[in-house]
């Protein structure tokens, strides 16, 4: 028997790994039995390269995982190349790793993602287990079998071993605290999070674990609709929806990257859940968290990218900086912007079926990726009310016609709920005005980013002004009021406001049919209250909602009121103040009790 102490150049690695790791015990699993198929990978490379004659049929090295419950242990079997005495020496013994203490304690919330990449694989087995226990047998023709033996401090025990034949046996004898790997349905859970796609195949308790050649691994040429859907389902056995598109990545060069990537259908607000892409490097699942390594809006797709090239083994706050991880994340954003564009072009009646869907994903990516943005200007949609679809640059033209002000800018008139702004899309609609859906939360910016996009585009909403107003044109209609009528008015409005320094009345002429009273909200005003809304400002601190009480002075009613005494005035502005703000839907609470009451009355 040979005795000895485990090499770890800077300290013992054995308190640092169970410090540390602690909350990411599961992945010793995927360490073992991703070790367990590199060993049998390995076989079949040193077959194909004819240092190994033997015949040997590939689908029958499995890896086996068995649960000893009787005796605590855990146990990962493979029939790969096994470990002479030396190797185990090499391989085991000497761990090739300086400074342990620091890399952990700088990287522990990503040591889950990075630990397999830094050599430290094997030894993750101490987060759970009091002794391991390795009986392997090398490939090599003669090689003694090898047992070896360490209980969690650096001195280990090596001998010759029992295995008789070629492999490895990797046997955990697990700790008080990790009791919790010797239930099946735990391992089982675990194996599917981490194994699912492996290449090799895993057997636990005699089911086979995973699909050893997952569609991603896969010649787009050799599948087909069907086979991407179904490996939709297989990734999401829970989703009831199908994906609306997909796009395979096979990249070689200047970095390797296989995946498929799918445009879920998007629902129409942010409820979307960010952990549906799946990262993986060579088959091995290693997190579910893309964050930094694609842009915040490809989190919404769904699906698998797998690259040995993208950088583990640093903290998650420097991938964004890292050159290679930038190139890839670019080619995906490219691959992305490409796929929608060629849909656009050749299948635009399907892409407007499913622009509603889509619509959240290509706006969020064009409000964050200026290069994005470029690309998608092309096929970005704009939905008007009467359910019409048209790019940008469509629309602009179909509304040039009717909606230039005197300025020469082209003006787009939008609602942001179609049913309270109903009154005021109507009066649009009567002059002729077309009016574009905006009801998502995010159109609050992509109304915006519209506006600053095009300088002779100006995005407006329906109630930001009158409709003679929305868009100023040169002729100025006179009101039939004189000036001392128009003060009357004036007095009897701001009365009723009283202590309201959010209203301002205002006289304007408009058309006699249009309501008596109209309250609007100046476009500029409302949007800076809007994104401070959306960006989670304080309700306390945010800006006071102010708005506008227009009065029709061309009105009948309002010629009417002038000749009413004091009171009257008053009964009558009252209620057509009220009409206005039930119109905008702001009339509440009492007011809007004592309006019905008072309506009531009038009836009788
Ligand atoms: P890594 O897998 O990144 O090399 P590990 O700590 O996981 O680091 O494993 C260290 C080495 O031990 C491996 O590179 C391999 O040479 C050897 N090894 C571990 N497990 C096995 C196994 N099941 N069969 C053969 N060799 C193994
Ligand atoms: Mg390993």
């Amino acid at each position: 028997m040979n005795k000895g102490t485990i090499n770890v150049q800077s300290d013992n690695i054995f308190p640092i790994i169970k410090k540390f790791l602690y909350s990411e015990h599961d992945i010793f699993l995927r360490e073992l039995v991703s070790n367990a198929v590199d060993a049998t990978q390995k076989l079949k490379t040193l077959v194909q390269k004819g240092e190994l004659t033997e015949e040997i049929k590939f689908e029958d090295l499995a890896v086996e995982v068995v649960i000893d419950k009787e005796n605590k242990q855990l146990r990962i079997s493979d029939q790969g190349v096994g470990m002479t005495a030396e190797e185990v020496e090499r391989y085991i013994n000497q761990i090739a790793f300086s400074g342990a203490r620091e890399f952990l304690e700088k990287y522990k919330d990503d040591a889950a993602t990075i630990i397999g990449h830094f050599g430290l694989g094997f030894y993750s087995a101490f987060m759970v287990a009091d002794l391991v226990e390795i009986q392997t047998k090398s490939w090599q023709e003669d090689a003694l079998p090898v047992h070896w033996k360490c209980a969690g401090n650096p001195e280990y025990e090596m001998q010759t071993g029992t295995r008789s034949t070629r492999g490895t046996d990797i046997i955990l004898h697990l700790n008080e605290d990790s009791q919790e790997f010797l239930d099946p349905v735990h391992i089982k859970n675990l194996l599917q999070k981490y194994c699912k796609f492996l290449p090799v195949t895993i057997r636990f308790e005699d089911k086979t674990i995973n699909n050893t050649q997952p569609a991603w691994t896969k010649k787009p040429s050799e599948l087909t609709d069907e086979d991407y859907k179904n490996f939709y389902k297989e990734l999401y056995p829970n989703s009831l929806d199908e994906p609306l598109f997909w796009i395979h990545l096979n990249v070689d060069f200047p970095f390797k990257l296989t995946g498929i990537l799918y445009f879920p259908k998007f629902r129409n607000n942010f409820e979307v859940k960010k952990d549906k892409i799946g990262l993986y490097c060579n088959q091995v699942f290693v997190t579910d968290n893309v964050e930094n390594i694609v842009p915040d809006y490809l989190t919404l797709l769904h699906g698998v990218i797998d690259s040995p090239d993208i950088p583990l083994n640093v903290s998650r706050s420097y991938l964004q900086g890292d050159r290679r991880v930038k190139q890839i994340s670019e080619h995906i954003s490219k691959k992305v912007a490409a796929k929608l564009e060629e849909i656009f072009k050749n299948k635009r009646e399907e892409f407007e079926q499913k622009w509603d869907y889509l619509a959240v994903f290509v706006k969020y990516g064009m409000l964050s990726d200026e290069k994005f943005a470029e690309k998608a200007k092309k096929f970005a949609l704009l939905e008007n009310i009467a359910d019409k679809y048209f790019t940008i640059e469509e629309y602009t033209e179909h509304i040039k016609a009717a909606q230039t002000d005197k300025n020469g800018k082209v003006v787009a008139l939008y609602t942001s709920n179609r049913s309270e702004q109903d009154a005021y899309i109507q009066a649009a609609t009567e002059k002729d005005y077309d009016v574009l859906l905006m009801e998502n939360v995010i159109d609050t910016h992509f109304v915006a980013y519209l506006d600053q996009s095009d300088d002779n585009l100006v995005l407006k909403r329906v109630d930001a002004d009158i409709v003679e107003q929305l868009i100023e044109k040169d002729e100025t209609p006179e009101t039939i009021l004189n000036e001392a009528q128009q003060n009357i008015v004036k007095d009897v409005f701001g009365k009723l406001l009283g202590e309201n320094t959010m209203a301002q009345v205002e006289i304007k002429a408009m058309l006699p049919t249009a309501s008596p009273i109209i309250i609007v909200k100046p476009e500029f005003m409302r949007r800076m209250r809007d994104m401070s809304m959306y960006n989670g400002t304080d309700p306390q601190f945010m800006m006071p909602e102010t708005y506008q009480v227009v009065v029709n002075g061309n009105h009948p009613l309002i010629n009417k009121m002038l000749l009413q005494d004091d009171t009257k005035q008053r009964d009558i502005a009252q209620q057509l103040y009220d009409l206005a703000l039930l119109q905008q839907n702001m009339l509440k609470g009492t007011a809007l009790t004592n309006f019905i009451k008072r309506s009531v009355g009038l009836v009788g």
